[in-house]
């Protein structure tokens, strides 16, 4: 059997895990008995993860849930294949995050930008059970709370366990947060609420869905919900933006009859 080496107490990361960046993080939860995925990356990884995952002595029988953080490519374009190879799983996903994979909406997935050529794959996939805020997913005695925490993507969860929140594509160790773009849903006021409730939270560590697992900072998030809130107030955020003080000077400029030289 290979050495498990758990990031927390029944968690193990399987870029950690394999000492290498095989793409977004992969979240194994395991209780006596069961355990579950937390995304599962792109399709060419998977078979490689599933036997890094049996030769942990994870029976693969026992995979409860295969759960999608939010519908983006990078991060479920390997279920199909994982659901061949853990036919006892339930995929689970919030329901815009369903409507998007069940509709095959290539573009809200990151899959399709068309003006940089990038074209990917993007399986069908059916979710066996929508979950939301204030439902929990259960393996044997252990309980995940799942947190709704849209901003990034309208689908974007969160899940809490004890003092550790698997936060998504929310922030990232360098203060960075998931990208803000109007064709996938993204909603600046709503990004700021979920950053204020998970800097509030109490929860103590934070593991997200790129990148290393790092401490819930205070002050790293008030430098991020600084600056997204700045960024509601900027055309260089298009349509994201809540509104543009320039046109209303503007507007009383030109009422005012005001020339640009003074
Ligand atoms: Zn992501």
């Amino acid at each position: 059997m290979l050495e498990r080496r758990e990031l927390f107490p029944n968690v193990i990361e399987l870029n950690f895990q394999a000492r290498r960046r095989l793409g977004c993080c992969v979240y194994l939860v395991y209780s006596s008995s069961e355990w579950l995925l937390l995304d599962i990356g792109y399709e060419d990884t998977v078979d490689d993860l599933i036997e890094l995952i049996r030769q942990m002595d994870f029976p693969l029988a026992n995979c409860r849930y295969l759960v999608a953080t939010h519908a983006d490519a990078d991060h479920v374009q390997g279920f199909r294949r994982a659901k061949e190879l853990l036919p006892n799983a339930q995929l689970v996903a919030h329901p815009h995050a369903q409507t998007i994979l069940e509709s095959n909406d290539r573009i809200a997935a990151f899959a399709e930008i068309p003006a940089q050529q990038i074209s990917i794959d993007l399986p069908e996939l059916k979710i066996d059970r929508a979950i939301d805020e204030g439902d929990t997913l259960k393996l044997d005695d252990l309980s995940l709370e799942v947190w709704h925490t849209p901003g990034h993507a309208v689908g974007q969860l969160s899940f809490r366990l004890g003092r550790l929140l698997f936060s998504g594509d929310n922030i990232f160790r360098d203060g960075c947060v998931g990208s803000i773009d109007a064709h996938h849903g993204s909603d600046l006021p709503a990004f700021i609420e979920s950053l204020k409730r998970i800097q509030g939270s109490g929860v103590e560590w934070l593991l997200p869905s790129h990148g290393p697992a790092f401490r819930n900072d205070r002050k790293l998030l008030q430098s991020a919900i600084d600056r997204l809130d700045r960024y509601q107030h900027m055309a260089d955020f298009g349509t994201c933006a809540v509104d543009w003080p320039l046109l209303d000077e503007w507007e009383s400029e030109l009422a005012r009859g005001i020339h640009p030289a003074g």
